[in-house]
């Protein structure tokens, strides 16, 4: 079922790069998995070509019949739900029902999609001219070119492309290089479901090798960019350098806290807090990597939150909750990250090792620090992995400056039943998603999702908000004379 040679995905045909290729090998048990074409600009160029030329006679497709294909590749997700879910688990190591849920949730995306088809709303606006009309109309963008992080591959391609096709767009995908095949197994199903060629490409590769000569290429009308602040910085520069600018749209990192009161249900949050910290292996921009607690129940929530702590499963099986790290790479430099924070000062509550048993593959215990200082490292840097923070806080004013102490502004949360705590929590903390009394996650097709400060740039995807990424919209302004009806 996994290919042994993952290549580009250009025109409705596996593509060989041009260059050379790279290895990528199993979070499970290290394991080489596949060779990965090393794309090179030659092949960005064919997949831009064949997305420029396929993307104006989509843009004319009527909205509700580009949808109609939406729902069939929606359907297909459904029908081929476990060999999808086996491609994302082998390539980001998931546990199992973590990896169908992505399926799911990519299926869900697609339908909600279709259905914006028939609600393709503009508005009509008054004129203080005489028999003038004046009206707003959604337009394609033409070509969009869409960047994905690794962590959750299918979801990630699939938040992206349907929304971009549904507005009349071509997409030219840039897989992650640590999960390449996903995206071209999504690329084979739109394929299937209907879509005309040259509509969805997408392109292997390293991201300055691949992902710059795409953001570069005149063509191409968007980027939408989804991963670390570094990288999106750098993207948003690259494209501010183009003769011609295009829209850039950066979903990026997050340092989420989740505040515990002292009029908290302790066991609830603690829950929250432990699975906010380690689903995916911490692998989530929207995950709780600092847990602000009130001086008042600091001890009583620590021993809550770390009896749970050990009973998560780490593993990828069916009942296991937190999988392996992306690569060996990613594993070392989270294992440094806690080694310099212990040297610094922080105490290490749980955790901070690889788990011996699960080796080869790069499964780290989930791992709890105390004790560090707010503008430490390891409280200030996005880590994306299963390592969580504690903080005490002497009162409520302490506890939102706490939370507003981040350079990033996605996710965030409060336990607490005092409901003026709540409004507060939700006016002053600056982020783009809060939530209350549960988890720092969340997301679903029709809820906006995106951060401010370092998490974003005002965009939000997916919901109906969404279609504001992937089009533009055209004022049109009509005079008549009815004196020459
Ligand atoms: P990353 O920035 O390292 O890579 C993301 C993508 O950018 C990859 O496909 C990579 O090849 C490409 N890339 C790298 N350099 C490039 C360049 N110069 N030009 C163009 N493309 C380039 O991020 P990552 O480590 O893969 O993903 C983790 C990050 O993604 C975390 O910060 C996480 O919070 C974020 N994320 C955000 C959201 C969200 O919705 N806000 C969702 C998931 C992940």
């Amino acid at each position: 079922m996994y290919p042994d040679r993952v290549l580009h995905w250009i025109g409705d045909r596996d593509v060989p790069s041009s260059g050379d290729t790279f290895e990528k090998r199993c979070p499970m048990d290290d394991r080489p998995l596949c060779d990965v074409a090393r794309g090179t600009a030659g092949d960005v160029d064919a997949a831009v070509t064949a997305a420029s030329h396929a993307a104006e006679a989509w843009g004319r497709v009527p909205a509700p019949a580009r949808g109609e294909i939406l729902l069939r590749a929606a359907a297909l997700l459904r029908a081929n739900e476990r060999e999808l879910a086996e491609i994302v688990q082998l390539e980001t190591g998931k546990p199992w029902k973590n990896a169908v849920a992505e399926i799911g949730s990519s299926a869900d995306l697609g339908v909600f999609m279709a259905s914006e088809g028939s609600r393709f709303y503009g508005k009509t606006m008054t004129s203080p001219v005489p028999n003038r009309s004046v009206r707003t109309e959604r337009a394609p963008i033409g070509v969009c070119a869409a960047i994905m992080p690794f962590n959750s591959p299918l979801a990630g391609v699939a938040w992206k492309t349907f929304p971009a096709l549904l507005c009349g767009n071509a997409v030219v995908a840039k897989s992650h290089e640590l999960t390449p095949y996903t995206a071209v197994a999504f690329g084979k199903l739109l394929c299937d479901a209907g879509l005309p060629r040259g509509l969805y490409s997408a392109v292997q590769g390293l991201g300055p090798e691949v992902g710059t000569p795409l953001v570069e290429d005149p063509r191409v009308g968007l980027v939408s960019f989804t991963g670390s602040a570094a990288t999106g910085k750098l993207i948003q520069q690259r494209v501010s350098a183009r003769g011609v600018l295009a829209k850039v749209c950066l979903e990026l990192g997050g340092k989420n806290p989740l505040v515990v009161c002292d009029d908290a249900d302790i066991d609830a949050a603690a829950e929250h807090a432990t699975a906010s910290a380690f689903i995916d292996a911490g692998q989530r921009c929207a995950a709780g990597s600092r847990i602000i607690v009130f001086d008042r129940v600091y001890g009583e929530f620590r021993d809550a939150m770390l009896e749970r702590v050990r009973a998560v499963k780490v593993g990828s099986g069916a009942a296991d909750a937190c999988g392996p790290v992306i690569s060996r790479q990613n594993l070392e430099r989270l294992l440094r990250a806690v080694e310099c924070a212990v040297a610094r000062g922080a105490r290490l509550l749980a955790g901070g090792a690889v788990i011996d048993a699960l080796a080869p593959g790069y499964y780290m215990a989930p791992t709890v620090l105390e004790n560090v200082a707010p503008d430490d490292d390891v409280s200030q840097q996005e880590l994306f992995g299963p390592v969580t923070c504690l903080y005490r806080a002497a009162n409520f004013d302490e506890a939102i400056a706490l939370a507003n102490f981040s350079a990033y502004g996605l996710t965030g949360a409060i336990h607490t039943f005092n409901s003026n705590r709540i409004e507060e929590f939700i006016a002053r903390y600056r982020a783009g998603l809060v939530s209350i009394n549960g988890p720092t996650y969340g997301a679903g097709p029709h809820m906006p999702f995106g951060g401010v400060k370092n998490s974003g740039n005002g965009f939000r995807e997916p919901g109906t908000e969404a279609l504001d990424v992937y089009c533009e919209w055209k004022t049109v302004v009509v005079n008549h004379d009815p004196a020459r009806v």
